[in-house]
């Protein structure tokens, strides 16, 4: 297969590069780098089955040859970029959807569509299935992302229904590894700093929400098994093993070895911040008999390196915690 990847050298997107070209892919990676970096992808320039096009796919998308496959993952995704980015966050799940749908027409592709967890919005079933239909302030600060993926969602059943378009959509619930940005701003990447730092974590609000947190590679698992079912309905795809966010920072100061404990920030509650967040993932299993395979414990080790090497880079790390 000849594989676009939107959003190619984002978190996501990176590893999804990756995986599809041990597949024996061949791999165009596309990205505006407003909140990706081409170090993610670095790795896999002199790959001859490798591209990275530099563009924004809020503007009309041209790509020379065929394509088999859109797996459409470009977005800022961390509550941070979508309150500081509000209308490039809409542009690119709206205009960025429609012109990567339009593509995937005239190269008569498959098209996966990176959806969220956050279309439930602070959800009043628990855990969700893909069957609720969510509970979602549009005009609300976080509106312009749950909004936004609520509409892509819309328009990917309409090129489904209108134009027979073979068309796949992932609920992507919380998900953590390397390659978050320092500043990215979401629970995880803070924490693990935080805690590489010797510095009390940050839990905002009371610390009573909760999340339910999956390793990237579980992620990239489903969406490649996502990609090849015949599956047109939305798809959760997370880890349904779920913390409140202070116990979540326990965890992780435990795994870390970080004396420095949490420190609770009421003054810090985001608005329309979700109280719960637990997937349902019936389907993903028996549809598509995939289930998350890395323990919390697990996914923190493999991702805390990734981080001391960026705060090492950045001469942030406390001499003890070189190795640690
Ligand atoms: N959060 C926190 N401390 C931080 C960053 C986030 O307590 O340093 C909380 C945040 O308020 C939310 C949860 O952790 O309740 C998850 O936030 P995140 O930004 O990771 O993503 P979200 O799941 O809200 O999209």
């Amino acid at each position: 297969m000849r594989v676009l990847i939107t959003g190619g050298a984002g978190f996501i997107g990176s590893h999804l590069c990756e995986r599809f070209l041990q597949e024996g892919h061949d791999v165009i990676a596309m990205d505006n780098l407003l909140t990706g970096n081409a170090e993610n992808i670095a790795h896999l320039f002199g790959n001859d089955h490798f591209r990275f096009v530099k563009h924004d796919v809020t503007h009309y998308i041209y790509v020379a040859g065929p394509i088999d496959a859109i797996l459409h993952f470009a977005s800022p995704a961390s509550p941070i970029d979508y309150l500081e980015l509000p209308i490039q966050t809409l542009k690119v799940n709206a205009l960025g959807t429609h012109n990567a749908l339009g593509l995937a027409m005239e190269k008569g592709a498959r098209f996966l569509l990176a959806s969220t967890s956050e279309v439930y919005g602070d959800p009043l079933i628990h855990p969700q299935p893909e069957s609720y239909w969510g509970n979602v302030n549009p005009v609300g600060p976080r509106g312009v992302y749950d909004e936004a993926k609520r509409f892509a969602e819309a328009i990917t059943m309409a090129y489904h229904r209108s134009h027979g378009l073979e068309t796949r959509i992932v609920r992507i619930f919380n998900t953590y590894g390397p390659r978050m940005r320092l500043a990215d701003g979401r629970v995880v990447p803070n924490f693990i700093q935080q805690a590489l730092r010797h510095e009390p974590l940050t839990v905002y609000g009371d610390g009573g929400q909760t999340r339910s947190f999956q390793y990237v590679s579980d992620l990239v698992e489903g969406l490649y098994k996502l990609l090849h079912s015949d599956e047109v309905d939305p798809v959760n795809i997370g880890n349904p093993r779920e913390f409140t966010i202070r116990q979540f920072a326990e965890l992780v100061n435990e795994v870390t070895n970080n004396p420095a404990g949490i420190t609770i920030k009421p003054d810090l509650r985001i608005t329309d911040d979700p109280q719960t967040r637990q997937p349902d993932i019936t389907r993903a299993c028996s549809i598509l008999g995939w289930e998350p395979a890395v323990e919390i414990e697990d996914g923190i080790r493999l991702t805390v390196p990734y981080f001391r090497e960026q705060l090492r880079r950045l001469g942030q790390l406390p001499p003890d915690r070189h190795s640690t």
